[in-house]
C-alpha cells in the first residue's frame, strides 16, 4: 500500500469503516510515515473544527426577501413548469433552511461526520481498543484465569474496582486484563475467551444510573454488546459469532448484578 492508496482511505479510516487488515496496514503505514501521518493529523483537525464550529447560519431577511421575489418574477409557462419546479424548490429550501457556511469549503458528507453522536465515537474506540489489543500482541497486561489474580491487580491503577467474574465453569474462560483507555478515561479491560476467540470487556463506572438492556451491534467484522447495570457501563467485542457474544453478554450482565464480594 503506497502513500496515494493510504491516503485515500484515510476517510474511512479515521471513521473505522475499513476492514481490520486494510485497517491495520494503513495503522502501520501512519506509524513509519511522516507525509501520511501530517495528512492524518491535518484531517483530524478540520473534523475536531467542523465538530466545534458553528456551522448554521441563518438567511438574512434582505437575502430571503430578494429570494422570494426572484422567485415570484420567474417565468414559468406551462409547459416548462415540470422542469422549472425543481429548481424552485430547490432554491425555496436555500432561503428556507438557511445557508450552511461551510459547505463551501468542504463536502455534505464530511459535516453529517462531524456531528457523528457520541456513542458511535465511542464504538469506534471500542472496536479500535480490541483491535489494537490484537496487534500489538498486548492482550493482557496481567495474564491469569484466576480472577482473585486479575481484580486485586487493578488496585491502584484504578479509582474503581471492576467486578470479574469467573465464567469458565459456562465454557468462557478468563484470561486476563490490562488497562485501556476509552470514553477520556482509563478503563479495566477484561479478556475471556471463547475457543480461540478473545473477548475483550471493557468496563467503568456509568456516567449515570440508568440501567439499560443490552444492546449489540456489528462493526468492522466484530460483534458487540453493551449495557449499563449497578453503575457501570460495560462493553463487550470479539469476533465470535452473535449468538454466543450474546450468551456471553447475559452471563457476565447476571453476574455484574451481584454486589462485589
Ligand atoms: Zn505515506
Amino acid at each position: 500500500m503506497d502513500c496515494r492508496d493510504v491516503q485515500n482511505l484515510l476517510h474511512p479510516y479515521s471513521d473505522g469503516e475499513l476492514d481490520l487488515v486494510r485497517h491495520l496496514q494503513i495503522e502501520h503505514h501512519l506509524a513509519e510515515c511522516a507525509a501520511c501521518a501530517e495528512h492524518q493529523l491535518g484531517l483530524r483537525r478540520l473534523r475536531e473544527a467542523l465538530a466545534s464550529a458553528p456551522l448554521y447560519h441563518h438567511a438574512p431577511d434582505a437575502l430571503r426577501a430578494r429570494l422570494a421575489a426572484d422567485l415570484r418574477s420567474a417565468p414559468a409557462t406551462p409547459s416548462r413548469r415540470g422542469r422549472r419546479r425543481p429548481r424552485a424548490l430547490l432554491w425555496a429550501t436555500a432561503a428556507g433552511i438557511g445557508l450552511v457556511a461551510a459547505a463551501a469549503v468542504t463536502t455534505g458528507a464530511l459535516l453529517s461526520r462531524a456531528s457523528t453522536s457520541a456513542e458511535t465515537k465511542l464504538v469506534e474506540q471500542v472496536v479500535a481498543g480490541h483491535v489494537r489489543s490484537l496487534q500489538a500482541d498486548h492482550l493482557t497486561d496481567v495474564a491469569s484465569s484466576d480472577r482473585h489474580t486479575v481484580k486485586p491487580w487493578f488496585r491502584g491503577k484504578l479509582d474503581y474496582s471492576p467486578q470479574v467474574p469467573d465464567l469458565a465453569g459456562e465454557g468462557y474462560p478468563l484470561s486476563g486484563g490490562r488497562l485501556d483507555y476509552l470514553a477520556d478515561r482509563p478503563v479495566a479491560a477484561l479478556v475471556y475467551h471463547r475457543r480461540l476467540h478473545a473477548i475483550n470487556v471493557f468496563t467503568w463506572p456509568a456516567p449515570d444510573a440508568d440501567e439499560t438492556p443490552v444492546r449489540a451491534l456489528a462493526r468492522q467484522g466484530f460483534h458487540v454488546c453493551y449495557w449499563q447495570r449497578a453503575g457501570m457501563a460495560y462493553w463487550v467485542i470479539s469476533d465470535l459469532n452473535a449468538q454466543e457474544l450474546d450468551e456471553f453478554a447475559g452471563l457476565l450482565r447476571q453476574h455484574s448484578a451481584a454486589p462485589p464480594p
